[in-house]
């Protein structure tokens, strides 16, 4: 196991509470329903506050959801929103979902010119029988409800790196940017945390923004929003927006998201898999990581090639996270404060 005692170093010099080698204890949240709410990457810590306006105020967690990833929606960065990374035929087409506490769910994949693919799910588990609508249905059902039809551009950062990407046009997904990110406490943190950075060589990272909160209620709910892989075969679909790969919720258990490459968290049903893991009774931690080790196992070689992670919040406030490779990380919001935390890895 590489929880790398760097990291372990950090956290405990810095005075973070709750801190074990099983993962990050909401210790607050032991004894009542404190709120807390978790997302992947740096841009979690925006997305986060967005989430947290909704909480601090007794909101649902599924409120907290929606809202948090919507912040992320608006950034413009790599691999959410329509400011995002195209396909190989220069589209932005946007995969998302959401879940709640009563095993309710909705998600869109293969949506064009929407702005919110989150707020489209969410109205396809509210007003249809439905759990996923894809492409021109999905588009479709989003303008009955409401939704603007976004002009068909590419972003400029999207449209330099699609020029770029052009120049070679192979499909080869880059493991994430080990970023210069180590867990600091709330007063070090810049407010104006930037949105996830794009690669310069026009290749994509994975920055898929998912959320899992826990509201003063005790309810779990999350959410996912994703362009998914950027430079995709047109049609592409990943994880996200696969209820139980990118995304699960058993309010009995916990809340799990997954981000990374979308093909390995789909064939280990991967956030579903996080939550039984959780339901034996292993730490949210434990559980993610052993999900990642199992596509370690099934991938063989070829993981060195790819990132998977999760992040887990069981009903305790407990949360935690593991990634194939170095250089993920996490950001969690309480009324302590926010943080965000390096993943432990497996290689
Ligand atoms: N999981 C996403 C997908 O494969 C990508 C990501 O997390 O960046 O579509």
């Amino acid at each position: 196991m590489s929880i790398n005692r760097r990291n372990f170093i950090n956290l405990s010099s810095l005075g973070i509470a709750g801190f074990t080698l099983q993962g990050f204890v909401n210790k607050s949240s032991a004894k009542g329903m404190k709120p807390i709410v978790i997302a992947t990457w740096d841009a979690g810590i925006n997305a986060n506050k967005g989430a947290w306006e909704v909480l601090s105020k007794g909101g649902s967690a599924l409120d907290a959801v929606e809202k948090g990833v919507m912040v992320t929606e608006d950034e413009i960065s790599c691999c959410v929103g329509l400011g995002a990374n195209p396909d190989r035929d220069g589209h932005v087409t946007l995969d998302a979902s959401i879940m709640d506490h009563e095993f309710n769910c909705g998600s869109v994949a293969f949506l064009e010119r929407i702005k919110h693919p989150i707020s489209v799910a969410r109205k396809v588990m509210e007003k249809t029988p439905h759990v996923m609508l894809v492409g021109a249905g999905a588009q479709q059902f989003a303008l009955a409800e409401g939704f603007t039809l976004e002009a068909d551009n590419l972003s400029e950062s999207a449209d330099k790196a699609y020029k770029q990407w052009l120049k070679k046009s192979t499909y080869k997904p880059v493991i994430n940017v080990e970023r210069q990110t180590t867990a600091q406490p709330t007063s070090q943190l810049d407010d104006k945390f930037k949105a996830p950075a794009r690669l310069s060589n026009g290749d994509w990272n994975h920055d898929t923004i998912g959320m899992v909160a826990l509201d003063a209620k005790g309810n779990l709910s999350g959410s996912c929003t994703t362009s998914g892989a950027g430079f995709k075969l047109r049609g592409r679909v990943g994880d996200s927006p696969i209820i139980g790969a990118g995304l699960y919720v058993d309010n009995e258990v916990g809340a799990v998201v997954a981000t990374g490459q979308g093909e390995d968290v789909i064939r280990v049903a991967g956030s579903s898999a996080v939550v039984e893991f959780m339901r034996q009774g292993k730490s949210p931690q434990e559980a993610c990581r052993l999900v990642v080790e199992k596509v370690r196992k099934i991938k063989k070689e070829k993981a060195a090639d790819i990132q998977v992670c999760f992040i887990a919040l069981n009903k305790k406030g407990e949360h935690g996270s593991y990634a194939l490779h170095k250089g993920f990380n996490y950001a969690v919001q309480t009324a302590e404060g926010h943080q965000l935390i390096e993943s432990p890895f497996v290689m």
